[in-house]
């Protein structure tokens, strides 16, 4: 636990973001007897687990939970709640006056790409909504004491995206709108049911169909073809046959879903301008393209006005830019990205997970936690493993443990922080974790911040 902090000099790594790759580097360098701490903006640690992970995926979303509470509450890692680096704590001088053996950035893609017509950011909650916030509001607003930004769905919003998590936007539409129109004639279905089954079913069951329920389907739009829609990793190097199975897939899936949850959808598409009314976005003037060599090209003179009451960005989500961090266009700037190193010097800065990879899903957040955790420990500090950490579960992982052990052999370890530098960031860190009422006691916290009717 957190009073039992050692004075003897030690490596002492400073990670920003607590969820999925936040928690796998913290246990690896924990388990390696790095001292830890692990500074998270929210009270809980979970991350897109619990604010992007729509909640029909209970089972998942309590496993990961689950997973993450498991790798933080080992007692090297101190673990400091509410505290957000470049608001509570500035990052030149956590690199600088902090005396850190490192710091790893592990703060996720939290903000929506800008939606590509200038001026539309004007009209954010006028008629232009972005992605994460919807999904946070859907993942919370059930919660007895959410007070968060709300959001009233309307039948006919445009979604304008191509990715899995524009399929999950859709999927929100067209299953709260259902339930909506069931309501006003006195029917209470359960959202899993809907989301588990599809609306036509449901419909079937109280003698509906969705059509007679009025409301206009969302539609999706896409710039590329339907082939083309991230649906579906493809390898680079696939051979062309598997390619193009590959691509047809991501037909299947998309159709698949248009069966399942009844939206339109619109490809080679790409929104050029604005329809706005008075202080609202009442639609986007939307062009056709064409898509040829992986390229996209808009064609001229092809915009035609899409009215819609919402229009729903999803689009990517990319990291927040945060001061004193080099960026490169959307991305921070790698000094070395097959490793995650953003910047050398007294203090290693790195980086892993969604921050890093720009890949939305867990499984790689993990990966990337895995190997940028091992490297940190192991290559830059010369920690090595004591074997008694939590086994691994996939091959990918176990390989890149293998691969971390490899390097050990053959590293000049750092040295480690003298005793008195780690009890004055001990100090600092008892301060903050003071000052936000985090005693210690992480288990006890989590209970502690957990709505009962978290989903
Ligand atoms: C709608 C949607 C659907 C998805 N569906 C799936 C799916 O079906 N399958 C799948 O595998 N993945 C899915 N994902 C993606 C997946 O949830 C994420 O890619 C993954 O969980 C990211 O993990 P991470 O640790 O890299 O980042 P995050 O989970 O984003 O963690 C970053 C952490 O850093 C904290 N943080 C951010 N900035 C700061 C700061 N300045 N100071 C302190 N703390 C900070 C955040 O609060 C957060 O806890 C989905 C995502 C969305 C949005």
């Amino acid at each position: 636990m957190s009073a039992s902090v050692p004075l003897e000099p030690a490596h002492v790594v400073a990670v920003i973001g607590a969820a999925t790759s936040g928690s796998e580097i913290a246990r690896i360098l924990a388990e390696r007897r790095a001292t830890v701490i692990v500074f998270e903006q929210n009270p809980r640690p979970y991350g897109k687990i619990e604010d992007g992970l729509p909640r029909w995926h209970v089972k998942q979303r309590r496993d990961e939970y689950e997973e993450i509470n498991k790798r933080l509450e080992h007692p090297n890692i101190h673990y400091v709640p509410l505290t957000r680096m470049g608001r509570d704590i500035d990052f030149a001088e956590l690199r600088d006056a902090w005396g850190l053996s490192a710091v790893v950035l592990t703060n996720g893609a939290w903000r929506d790409r800008p939606f590509p017509v200038e001026g539309a950011d004007n009209y954010v909650d006028r008629g232009l909504v972005y992605q994460n916030p919807l999904i946070y509001w859907f993942n919370h607003y059930p919660e007895a004491t959410y007070d968060g930004p709300r959001y009233e769905l309307r039948p006919g919003t445009t979604v304008v995206g191509g990715g899995l998590a524009s399929i999950d936007v859709v999927k929100v539409l067209q299953i709260e709108m259902t339930l909506q129109a069931l309501k006003r004639r006195g029917i209470e279905e359960d959202m899993l049911k809907l989301e588990r089954e599809g609306l036509a079913p449901v419909l079937k069951t109280h003698g509906l169909e969705y059509a007679n329920l009025d409301v206009a389907p969302c539609r999706l739009f896409y710039r590329r073809r339907v082939l083309d829609m991230p649906l579906s990793d493809i390898a680079p190097d696939a051979p062309a046959k598997r390619a193009e199975a590959m691509r047809q897939a991501r037909a299947k899936i998309l159709d698949k879903a248009q069966r399942k949850f009844l939206f339109e959808f619109q490809e080679l598409s790409v929104p050029t301008g604005l329809v706005v009314e008075g202080d609202r976005m009442v639609g986007v003037m939307m062009s056709r393209t064409e898509a040829a060599d992986g390229k996209v090209r808009t064609i001229p003179d092809s915009a035609k006005p899409v009215r819609a009451p919402m229009t729903i960005s999803s689009i990517g989500s990319i990291p927040e830019p945060i001061p004193g961090i080099p960026q490169r266009g959307e991305v921070y700037q790698y000094v070395d990205a097959a490793v995650g190193l953003l910047m050398e010097g007294r203090t290693g800065i790195y980086a892993a997970g969604n921050v890093l990879t720009g890949k939305g899903n867990i499984k790689d957040s993990l990966v990337s936690g895995t190997e940028i955790g091992i490297h940190v420990a192991e290559r830059y500090l010369g920690l090595s493993g004591d074997g008694s950490g939590v086994p691994f579960t996939d091959a990918k992982r176990e390989e890149a443990h293998l691969e971390g052990l490899r390097m050990a052999a053959s590293i000049n370890a750092r040295e480690p922080v003298g005793g008195a530098q780690v009890a004055e960031i001990m100090k600092r860190v008892r301060e903050r974790q003071q000052a936000v009422g985090y005693a210690g006691d992480y288990r006890g916290w989590i209970k502690k911040v957990t709505p009962p009717d978290l989903q």
